[in-house]
């Protein structure tokens, strides 16, 4: 398995040594500040990702909260709203699916999606498999 360079700052991991990277450490408690209520949405969501797709550690930066597996690649970006989680994953295809709220095309193979999630059910077997694709997406770049 690749070894990971630890930013001494930050504790955050990366690939390259002394990659660029911001160390503003962002408590995971201040994204839910006044979003309370979503908190265990939250957890259930990466109790499910755990469970479905695999193991992560979670970065939470000032812009969101990232989901990062080995080596360090981030397969999933979580923002907390008042009444849902919004969800940016990347898929290295084209989706029409009806809950995707928006995409983007980033690379020639690589398109980033957004979804949002309001209720524990939407966290569902269709959802988890386009996670798992993402996150099996770092074996293939
Ligand atoms: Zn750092």
């Amino acid at each position: 398995m690749t070894k990971l360079w630890k930013c001494q700052k930050c504790g955050r991991k990366f690939e390259k040594k002394n990659q660029m990277h911001s160390c503003t450490i962002y408590p995971v408690e201040k994204h839910f500040k006044g979003k309370e209520e979503m908190k265990p949405l939250y957890n259930k969501l990466k109790e499910k990702i755990k469970k479905n797709v695999g193991s992560f550690w979670v970065e939470s930066l000032p812009c969101c909260i990232h989901l990062v597996t080995a080596p360090a690649y981030t397969f999933a970006a979580v923002y907390a709203l008042r009444d849902r989680i919004r969800m940016h994953f990347g898929l290295d295809y084209k989706l029409e699916s009806s809950r995707i709220d928006k995409f983007s095309q980033y690379s020639a193979n690589r398109y980033m999606y957004s979804i949002d999630i309001k209720s524990e059910k939407e966290i569902d077997r269709e959802l988890l498999s386009w996670l798992r694709q993402a996150y099996n997406l770092k074996h293939g770049v």
